[in-house]
Protein backbone atom coordinates (compact mmCIF):
# COMPACT_ATOMS: atom_id res chain seq x y z
CA UNK A 1 0.00 0.00 0.00
CA UNK A 2 1.29 3.87 -0.45
CA UNK A 3 1.66 6.86 1.07
CA UNK A 4 -0.69 9.07 0.12
CA UNK A 5 -0.53 13.12 0.48
CA UNK A 6 -4.05 14.66 0.63
CA UNK A 7 -4.86 18.17 0.91
CA UNK A 8 -9.01 19.50 1.55
CA UNK A 9 -10.80 17.55 3.35
CA UNK A 10 -14.06 19.39 2.97
CA UNK A 11 -17.57 17.74 1.70
CA UNK A 12 -15.96 16.46 -0.94
CA UNK A 13 -12.45 15.38 -0.02
CA UNK A 14 -13.10 14.45 3.72
CA UNK A 15 -15.24 11.59 2.11
CA UNK A 16 -12.57 10.41 -0.70
CA UNK A 17 -9.64 10.68 1.74
CA UNK A 18 -11.50 8.22 3.81
CA UNK A 19 -12.06 5.75 1.19
CA UNK A 20 -8.10 5.41 0.58
CA UNK A 21 -7.60 5.02 4.30
CA UNK A 22 -10.29 2.27 4.13
CA UNK A 23 -8.48 0.56 1.27
CA UNK A 24 -4.94 0.11 3.35
CA UNK A 25 -3.59 3.63 1.97
CA UNK A 26 -0.92 5.44 4.43
CA UNK A 27 -3.04 8.90 3.94
CA UNK A 28 -1.21 11.82 5.57
CA UNK A 29 -4.14 14.24 5.43
CA UNK A 30 -4.06 18.36 5.41
CA UNK A 31 -6.81 21.12 5.56
CA UNK A 32 -6.81 24.69 7.30
CA UNK A 33 -9.26 23.62 9.37
CA UNK A 34 -9.34 21.79 12.19
CA UNK A 35 -12.71 20.21 12.65
CA UNK A 36 -11.90 18.77 9.31
CA UNK A 37 -8.58 17.54 10.17
CA UNK A 38 -10.27 15.77 12.90
CA UNK A 39 -12.98 14.08 10.90
CA UNK A 40 -9.98 12.36 8.81
CA UNK A 41 -8.93 11.31 11.84
CA UNK A 42 -11.34 9.48 13.12
CA UNK A 43 -11.70 8.06 9.47
CA UNK A 44 -7.80 6.47 9.59
CA UNK A 45 -5.91 9.11 8.04
CA UNK A 46 -2.81 10.61 10.07
CA UNK A 47 -3.49 14.12 10.44
CA UNK A 48 -0.09 16.40 9.20
CA UNK A 49 0.54 19.83 10.26
CA UNK A 50 1.20 21.59 6.34
CA UNK A 51 0.04 20.76 2.81
CA UNK A 52 4.05 20.52 2.32
CA UNK A 53 3.98 17.67 4.98
CA UNK A 54 1.87 15.99 3.47
CA UNK A 55 3.13 16.22 -0.12
CA UNK A 56 6.72 14.68 1.60
CA UNK A 57 7.41 11.24 0.68
CA UNK A 58 3.73 10.50 -1.15
CA UNK A 59 3.90 8.45 -3.90
CA UNK A 60 0.40 10.33 -5.07
CA UNK A 61 -0.60 13.72 -3.53
CA UNK A 62 -4.56 14.41 -4.11
CA UNK A 63 -5.77 17.99 -3.30
CA UNK A 64 -9.51 19.04 -3.61
CA UNK A 65 -10.10 22.73 -2.91
CA UNK A 66 -12.12 25.13 -3.68
CA UNK A 67 -11.10 27.08 -6.76
CA UNK A 68 -8.04 27.49 -8.61
CA UNK A 69 -6.29 30.22 -6.63
CA UNK A 70 -6.10 27.91 -3.85
CA UNK A 71 -5.08 25.29 -6.27
CA UNK A 72 -2.23 27.36 -7.81
CA UNK A 73 -1.07 28.66 -4.52
CA UNK A 74 -1.00 24.85 -2.57
CA UNK A 75 1.21 23.36 -5.46
CA UNK A 76 4.23 26.38 -6.41
CA UNK A 77 4.25 27.53 -2.09
CA UNK A 78 3.95 24.09 -1.08
CA UNK A 79 3.88 20.63 -2.94
CA UNK A 80 6.13 21.18 -5.61
CA UNK A 81 9.32 22.05 -3.38
CA UNK A 82 8.99 18.63 -1.34
CA UNK A 83 7.21 16.13 -4.15
CA UNK A 84 8.94 13.06 -5.24
CA UNK A 85 9.70 13.12 -9.10
CA UNK A 86 7.96 9.62 -8.78
CA UNK A 87 5.17 10.86 -7.94
CA UNK A 88 1.14 11.19 -9.20
CA UNK A 89 0.30 14.82 -8.14
CA UNK A 90 -3.68 14.66 -8.99
CA UNK A 91 -5.70 18.03 -8.66
CA UNK A 92 -9.81 16.59 -7.87
CA UNK A 93 -10.82 20.24 -7.61
CA UNK A 94 -13.12 21.81 -10.15
CA UNK A 95 -11.12 24.99 -11.25
CA UNK A 96 -10.68 26.86 -14.81
CA UNK A 97 -8.90 25.02 -17.71
CA UNK A 98 -5.84 27.72 -17.92
CA UNK A 99 -5.06 27.16 -14.46
CA UNK A 100 -4.95 23.38 -14.72
CA UNK A 101 -2.93 23.92 -17.49
CA UNK A 102 -0.54 26.32 -16.26
CA UNK A 103 0.14 24.20 -13.15
CA UNK A 104 0.53 20.83 -15.02
CA UNK A 105 3.34 23.11 -17.24
CA UNK A 106 4.55 24.52 -13.95
CA UNK A 107 5.12 21.35 -12.25
CA UNK A 108 6.10 19.61 -15.54
CA UNK A 109 8.90 22.22 -15.59
CA UNK A 110 10.34 21.14 -12.43
CA UNK A 111 10.37 17.19 -13.65
CA UNK A 112 6.91 16.13 -11.68
CA UNK A 113 4.01 14.95 -13.27
CA UNK A 114 0.71 16.10 -12.36
CA UNK A 115 -2.74 15.16 -13.38
CA UNK A 116 -6.34 17.48 -13.40
CA UNK A 117 -8.66 14.86 -12.40
CA UNK A 118 -12.20 16.73 -11.14
CA UNK A 119 -15.40 14.40 -10.37
CA UNK A 120 -18.83 13.98 -11.45
CA UNK A 121 -21.26 12.69 -8.11
CA UNK A 122 -21.80 14.66 -5.30
CA UNK A 123 -21.20 14.32 -1.69
CA UNK A 124 -22.92 10.76 -1.35
CA UNK A 125 -21.10 9.19 -4.11
CA UNK A 126 -17.89 10.59 -2.25
CA UNK A 127 -18.25 9.10 0.61
CA UNK A 128 -19.60 5.72 -1.19
CA UNK A 129 -16.63 5.72 -3.26
CA UNK A 130 -18.78 6.19 -6.29
CA UNK A 131 -17.71 9.00 -8.04
CA UNK A 132 -16.76 9.69 -11.48
CA UNK A 133 -12.97 10.83 -12.66
CA UNK A 134 -12.22 12.73 -15.61
CA UNK A 135 -8.94 12.54 -16.23
CA UNK A 136 -6.61 15.28 -18.12
CA UNK A 137 -2.84 14.51 -18.35
CA UNK A 138 -0.45 12.10 -20.01
CA UNK A 139 -0.77 8.67 -20.54
CA UNK A 140 2.03 7.84 -17.96
CA UNK A 141 0.21 10.37 -15.68
CA UNK A 142 -3.18 8.85 -15.99
CA UNK A 143 -1.69 5.84 -15.14
CA UNK A 144 -0.18 6.80 -12.73
CA UNK A 145 -2.89 8.48 -10.85
CA UNK A 146 -5.28 5.42 -12.33
CA UNK A 147 -4.72 2.86 -8.88
CA UNK A 148 -5.68 5.33 -6.39
CA UNK A 149 -9.03 7.18 -8.30
CA UNK A 150 -10.07 3.76 -8.93
CA UNK A 151 -10.21 3.75 -4.85
CA UNK A 152 -12.78 6.52 -4.65
CA UNK A 153 -14.96 5.93 -8.10
CA UNK A 154 -16.57 3.66 -10.21
CA UNK A 155 -15.50 5.13 -13.47
CA UNK A 156 -11.90 6.62 -14.35
CA UNK A 157 -11.80 7.89 -17.59
CA UNK A 158 -8.80 9.92 -19.69
CA UNK A 159 -9.94 12.87 -21.20
CA UNK A 160 -6.57 13.83 -23.14
CA UNK A 161 -3.60 16.39 -22.43
CA UNK A 162 -4.02 18.25 -19.43
CA UNK A 163 -6.87 20.48 -18.99
CA UNK A 164 -9.10 18.54 -20.96
CA UNK A 165 -10.62 16.89 -17.70
CA UNK A 166 -11.71 20.38 -16.55
CA UNK A 167 -13.02 20.70 -19.96
CA UNK A 168 -15.16 17.78 -19.47
CA UNK A 169 -16.61 18.58 -16.07
CA UNK A 170 -17.51 21.78 -17.21
CA UNK A 171 -19.28 21.18 -20.57
CA UNK A 172 -21.20 18.15 -19.08
CA UNK A 173 -22.41 20.46 -16.16
CA UNK A 174 -23.19 23.18 -18.67
CA UNK A 175 -25.48 20.51 -19.99
CA UNK A 176 -26.96 19.65 -17.19
CA UNK A 177 -27.34 23.13 -15.90
CA UNK A 178 -29.42 23.73 -19.47
CA UNK A 179 -30.78 20.33 -19.68
CA UNK A 180 -32.31 20.81 -15.59
CA UNK A 181 -33.91 24.20 -16.76
CA UNK A 182 -35.68 22.45 -19.77
CA UNK A 183 -37.26 20.04 -18.14
CA UNK A 184 -38.47 21.97 -15.20
CA UNK A 185 -40.14 24.21 -18.22
CA UNK A 186 -41.13 20.98 -19.19
CA UNK A 187 -42.80 20.14 -16.67
CA UNK A 188 -44.80 23.20 -15.62
CA UNK A 189 -45.79 23.41 -19.34
CA UNK A 190 -47.42 20.28 -19.08
CA UNK A 191 -49.08 20.54 -16.14
CA UNK A 192 -50.53 23.88 -17.09
CA UNK A 193 -52.21 22.32 -20.05
CA UNK A 194 -53.28 19.73 -17.88
CA UNK A 195 -51.12 16.76 -17.96
CA UNK A 196 -50.42 14.92 -14.97
CA UNK A 197 -46.54 15.17 -14.15
CA UNK A 198 -46.24 11.29 -13.60
CA UNK A 199 -47.89 10.91 -16.82
CA UNK A 200 -45.75 13.54 -18.75
CA UNK A 201 -42.42 11.64 -16.81
CA UNK A 202 -43.63 8.08 -18.06
CA UNK A 203 -43.66 9.12 -21.61
CA UNK A 204 -40.68 11.36 -22.24
CA UNK A 205 -38.44 9.56 -19.58
CA UNK A 206 -39.08 6.55 -22.10
CA UNK A 207 -39.19 9.34 -25.18
CA UNK A 208 -36.84 11.95 -27.14
CA UNK A 209 -37.10 14.35 -24.72
CA UNK A 210 -35.08 11.80 -22.19
CA UNK A 211 -32.16 13.16 -20.01
CA UNK A 212 -30.63 12.35 -16.54
CA UNK A 213 -32.55 15.33 -15.43
CA UNK A 214 -35.78 13.90 -15.80
CA UNK A 215 -34.87 9.98 -15.87
CA UNK A 216 -32.88 10.10 -12.70
CA UNK A 217 -33.27 13.20 -11.01
CA UNK A 218 -36.98 14.54 -11.84
CA UNK A 219 -36.90 17.99 -10.35
CA UNK A 220 -41.27 17.66 -9.02
CA UNK A 221 -41.94 15.79 -5.73
CA UNK A 222 -43.43 12.38 -6.12
CA UNK A 223 -42.16 12.22 -9.70
CA UNK A 224 -39.63 9.79 -10.49
CA UNK A 225 -37.48 7.87 -8.34
CA UNK A 226 -36.44 9.23 -4.97
CA UNK A 227 -34.51 12.56 -5.66
CA UNK A 228 -33.87 16.54 -3.50
CA UNK A 229 -37.41 17.56 -4.87
CA UNK A 230 -38.72 14.70 -2.32
CA UNK A 231 -36.76 16.15 0.25
CA UNK A 232 -37.74 20.13 -0.13
CA UNK A 233 -34.70 20.30 -1.97
CA UNK A 234 -31.99 19.63 0.66
CA UNK A 235 -28.68 18.01 -0.21
CA UNK A 236 -28.00 16.90 -3.95
CA UNK A 237 -25.76 19.35 -5.80
CA UNK A 238 -26.05 23.10 -4.43
CA UNK A 239 -27.15 25.71 -7.17
CA UNK A 240 -24.03 28.21 -5.74
CA UNK A 241 -22.14 24.92 -7.01
CA UNK A 242 -23.97 24.94 -10.44
CA UNK A 243 -23.59 28.53 -10.71
CA UNK A 244 -20.04 28.10 -10.25
CA UNK A 245 -19.84 25.56 -12.86
CA UNK A 246 -21.58 27.33 -15.37
CA UNK A 247 -19.03 30.36 -14.46
CA UNK A 248 -16.39 28.78 -14.96
CA UNK A 249 -17.87 26.85 -18.72
CA UNK A 250 -18.20 30.62 -19.52
CA UNK A 251 -15.28 31.77 -18.96
CA UNK A 252 -13.52 29.14 -20.79
CA UNK A 253 -16.33 29.89 -23.87
CA UNK A 254 -15.37 33.40 -23.84
CA UNK A 255 -11.87 32.65 -24.15
CA UNK A 256 -12.20 29.80 -27.11
CA UNK A 257 -14.74 32.26 -28.91
CA UNK A 258 -17.74 29.63 -28.74
CA UNK A 259 -20.94 30.41 -29.14
CA UNK A 260 -22.80 28.91 -25.89
CA UNK A 261 -26.16 30.44 -25.98
CA UNK A 262 -28.05 28.26 -24.13
CA UNK A 263 -25.60 27.95 -21.50
CA UNK A 264 -25.22 31.74 -21.18
CA UNK A 265 -28.91 31.70 -20.19
CA UNK A 266 -28.55 28.81 -17.49
CA UNK A 267 -25.94 30.94 -15.91
CA UNK A 268 -28.07 33.95 -16.11
CA UNK A 269 -31.00 32.13 -14.73
CA UNK A 270 -28.79 30.26 -11.81
CA UNK A 271 -27.24 33.72 -10.81
CA UNK A 272 -30.63 34.85 -10.22
CA UNK A 273 -32.31 31.97 -8.22
CA UNK A 274 -28.82 32.07 -6.11
CA UNK A 275 -28.68 36.00 -5.74
CA UNK A 276 -32.70 35.25 -4.52
CA UNK A 277 -30.62 33.58 -1.50
CA UNK A 278 -31.28 29.74 -2.69
CA UNK A 279 -27.48 29.21 -3.44
CA UNK A 280 -27.69 26.32 -0.65
CA UNK A 281 -30.55 24.27 -2.24
CA UNK A 282 -30.55 21.48 -4.40
CA UNK A 283 -30.31 23.22 -8.18
CA UNK A 284 -33.40 21.19 -9.67
CA UNK A 285 -35.44 23.66 -7.09
CA UNK A 286 -34.93 26.06 -9.85
CA UNK A 287 -37.99 25.00 -10.71
CA UNK A 288 -39.86 26.68 -8.54
CA UNK A 289 -39.49 30.18 -10.17
CA UNK A 290 -41.26 28.54 -13.09
CA UNK A 291 -44.10 27.67 -10.35
CA UNK A 292 -48.46 29.07 -10.60
CA UNK A 293 -47.10 32.81 -9.90
CA UNK A 294 -44.15 32.77 -11.76
P1 LIG B 1 -15.49 22.43 0.74
O1 LIG B 1 -15.51 23.91 0.86
O2 LIG B 1 -16.42 21.61 1.58
O3 LIG B 1 -13.99 21.88 0.98
C1 LIG B 1 -12.83 22.53 0.61
C2 LIG B 1 -11.82 22.33 1.73
O4 LIG B 1 -10.57 22.89 1.32
C3 LIG B 1 -12.20 23.01 3.05
O5 LIG B 1 -12.22 22.06 4.10
C4 LIG B 1 -11.11 24.08 3.24
O6 LIG B 1 -10.79 24.30 4.61
C5 LIG B 1 -9.96 23.45 2.49
N1 LIG B 1 -8.93 24.41 2.07
C6 LIG B 1 -9.06 25.61 1.45
N2 LIG B 1 -7.86 26.16 1.20
C7 LIG B 1 -6.93 25.29 1.69
C8 LIG B 1 -5.52 25.27 1.74
N3 LIG B 1 -4.81 26.31 1.25
N4 LIG B 1 -4.90 24.23 2.30
C9 LIG B 1 -5.61 23.18 2.80
N5 LIG B 1 -6.97 23.13 2.78
C10 LIG B 1 -7.60 24.17 2.24
O7 LIG B 1 -15.73 22.13 -0.82
P2 LIG B 1 -16.21 20.73 -1.48
O8 LIG B 1 -17.69 20.71 -1.59
O9 LIG B 1 -15.48 19.61 -0.82
O10 LIG B 1 -15.65 20.94 -2.97
C11 LIG B 1 -14.27 20.78 -3.29
C12 LIG B 1 -14.12 20.85 -4.79
O11 LIG B 1 -14.92 19.83 -5.39
C13 LIG B 1 -14.59 22.17 -5.41
O12 LIG B 1 -13.69 22.55 -6.42
C14 LIG B 1 -15.98 21.84 -5.95
O13 LIG B 1 -16.35 22.66 -7.05
C15 LIG B 1 -15.79 20.39 -6.37
N6 LIG B 1 -17.02 19.58 -6.41
C16 LIG B 1 -17.91 19.63 -5.37
C17 LIG B 1 -19.05 18.84 -5.42
C18 LIG B 1 -20.06 18.86 -4.28
O14 LIG B 1 -21.16 18.32 -4.46
N7 LIG B 1 -19.75 19.43 -3.13
C19 LIG B 1 -19.28 18.00 -6.51
C20 LIG B 1 -18.33 17.94 -7.55
C21 LIG B 1 -17.19 18.73 -7.46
Amino acid sequence: MARVGFIGLGNMGGGMAANLAKAGHDVRAFDLSEEALAKAKEAGCLPVDSAAEAAEGAEAVITMLPAGKHVEQVYTESVFGVADTAAVLIDCSTIDVETARRVADAASAKGLTAVDAPVSGGIAAAQAGTLTFMVGGTREGFERAQPFLEEMGKAVIHAGGNGTGQTAKICNNMLLGATMIATCEAFMLAKKLGLDPQTFYDISSVSSGQSWSMTSYAPLPGVGPQSPADKEYQGGFATGLMLKDLRLAMEAAAGAHADTPMGERARELYEKFAEAGNAGLDFSAIIRTLGEDA
